[in-house]
Formats: structure tokens, C-alpha cells, sequence
């Protein structure tokens, strides 16, 4: 008779093998799992503070759907007032999709949502800006008019902290990219807390969902059967220096389960040794936003286009 395997916790059926951890999980006790450990990501780092007008980055795929449940859930308890952000590249054949399911999950959950497409802020799209400029990938221009973007709606609309899906996988490849890539001033970005104090301008993010690995939280969103968007692929993913070294990292992670828990475990310890050595930002002379260079990212690109 062939055996089933079972929840570490449990006689039920075990949904999802957990190797780094040596455990299996049934949906029940996965889901608790994954709740609590939401919960301690925020106590330990004391992400939130009651009371506040907190921002959601949503786009609709699965990270940011999960942290939107997620986040509307906790909100009850630490009497949080949630804004939904959703960022249009303008992406043709991508973007779409994400869109419409993250209106539907705003309305469903009634999160105020604010949509700022690219065209509309800096006057071209996405695809426009790849067409143009085929020598440089285009998850540059995206990644520094992205944040750009996010942080200034987040000001605007007078919230006190964003919320972003960022994962451990997303952290684990930041830190691996900035090492190899020599960015030494950029590993301050990373981290559950991120902000510049003493300076209104910057938005800080944080980061509920980094101790959880991407596998875990796709499983999480099927499980509860969130409307996320599992099935669009960003066109211009492939171009990308994080691709390859997703690639990577995954195959290391299958051959040696931890080792992206391990690389942010050993980051954070180096970061919290090294806090008060982070280089202070001005504010571009052109635009007023923060920038660790002369003129920001934004506006110098804005230049060439
Ligand atoms: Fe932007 Fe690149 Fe992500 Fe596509 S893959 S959404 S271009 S950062």
C-alpha cells in the first residue's frame, strides 16, 4: 500500500515539505505556521506602532496579495488604516492582469487604492522606455522609477510607513547582487526596517514577509485561494542580473536547503554591527526627492529619454 506522507504536527495529509526546517505541514498547521511567523517578523522588528496610516505595495502578484490578507488582518488588531499603492509601468500584456485583480481585492477587502501609471508621472511607458533604450535592461529603469514613484504617492497621501512583499528570496538575491556587484552603500537598503531618519522625504518601508521563502508564500496564496496573479510573467524578466542569479540561488538552495535563511541571517548580523556607518542622503537639486548621488536616478534618466 503506497504510505502518505503526514504533518510533522499531525496525522492529516501534509501539504507542503519544509526541508530546511525537516518538517512537513497539513494546510491548518501551515497556515498557522506562516501567520505566526508574519506576527514575530513585525514584534521582533517593530515594524508597526499603533495607530498609523500604513501603505500597501500592491501589484497583484502573489507577494504583494498575501501581504494585502495579511495586513488586513493584522490591522484589526494594531488599529492600522491601510492604502493600497499599486504602481502601473505600463507594460502591455503584464501589467493588465495585475491590475484588475488588485482593484477587485481592494474593493472586496475595502482598502482604499491608489493606481500611479508611469506615462502619467514621467510621460512614457515602461515598454516605450525598453523600446528606446535596448542596451540597458529595463528592470533599471523600472527598479529606480518604481521606488521613486512609491515613496513620493506614500507622501503624498500622508502615510507613515509602506509595507512592501519584498521575500527571502527577493533579500537573499539583493544581498548576493550587491556583494558581487561591489554595491556596498546600497546594502543599507536592506533590511524588515528600511528608512533614513531625520529626513521627511523618504517613506520608511518595511518588510513583513522576508523570513518567508517565495515557495512558501505561492503555496500560502493557493491555499487560501487568493485572487493573485500566478500566471503572468513580466516580458522583460529574463533580461534581468537578479534572474540569473535567482537561478542560482535556487539550485543551491535545492542542493543545500537553509542556504538563503543563512546568507540573510549572517547580512543582518553584519547590518546591526555596522547600522551608524550608513552614508546620509541629500535631496536632488532637481526634484527635491533623497538621493545618495549629486542628482537622483530619476531625473538623470529622465534626461536621456
Ligand atoms: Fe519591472 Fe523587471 Fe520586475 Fe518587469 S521584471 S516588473 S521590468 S523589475
Amino acid at each position: 500500500m503506497a504510505s502518505r506522507v503526514t504533518c510533522s504536527h499531525c496525522d492529516k495529509p501534509s501539504v507542503i515539505d519544509i526541508k530546511y526546517a525537516g518538517r512537513t505541514y497539513c494546510k491548518d498547521h501551515f497556515c498557522k505556521m506562516l501567520w505566526s511567523r508574519f506576527r514575530k517578523t513585525i514584534r521582533d522588528n517593530g515594524l508597526f506602532v499603533k495607530g498609523q496610516n500604513v501603505g500597501v505595495a500592491l501589484s497583484g502578484g502573489k507577494d504583494s496579495t498575501v501581504l494585502l490578507y495579511l495586513m488586513h488582518k493584522i490591522a484589526r488588531y494594531l488599529d492600522l488604516d491601510l492604502t493600497a499603492i499599486t504602481i502601473d509601468e505600463g507594460i502591455k500584456g503584464y501589467r493588465e492582469g495585475g491590475l484588475k485583480l488588485s482593484k477587485k481585492m481592494c474593493k472586496d477587502l475595502d482598502v482604499p487604492q491608489v493606481v500611479v501609471p508611469f506615462k502619467k508621472e514621467f510621460g512614457h511607458t515602461l515598454d516605450q522606455i525598453a523600446r528606446k533604450h535596448k542596451d540597458v535592461s529595463a528592470c533599471y529603469y523600472c527598479g529606480v522609477f518604481r521606488r521613486y514613484l512609491i515613496n513620493k504617492t506614500a507622501r503624498e497621501n500622508g502615510l507613515d510607513v509602506l509595507s512592501t512583499g519584498h521575500n527571502l528570496d527577493d533579500e537573499a538575491q539583493s544581498i548576493l547582487m550587491n556583494l558581487m556587484r561591489g554595491n556596498s552603500s546600497k546594502m543599507f537598503r536592506i533590511g524588515a526596517k528600511v528608512g533614513i531618519r531625520g529626513f521627511d522625504q523618504f517613506v520608511p518601508r518595511v518588510k513583513p514577509l522576508r523570513d518567508m521563502p517565495e515557495r512558501e508564500i505561492a503555496v500560502y496564496a493557493l491555499l487560501k485561494g487568493y485572487p493573485a496573479d500566478f500566471h503572468s510573467d513580466c516580458p522583460y524578466v529574463r533580461d534581468s542580473f537578479r534572474d540569473s542569479v535567482r537561478d542560482h540561488l535556487n539550485q543551491l538552495e535545492s542542493e543545500f536547503p537553509g542556504t538563503k535563511i543563512a546568507i540573510l541571517r549572517t547580512f543582518d548580523q553584519f547590518k546591526a554591527a555596522k547600522a551608524d556607518d550608513a552614508p546620509l542622503p541629500q535631496e536632488c537639486p532637481r526634484c527635491g526627492e533623497l538621493t545618495s548621488s549629486e542628482v537622483c536616478k530619476a531625473c538623470k534618466i529622465l534626461e536621456t529619454l
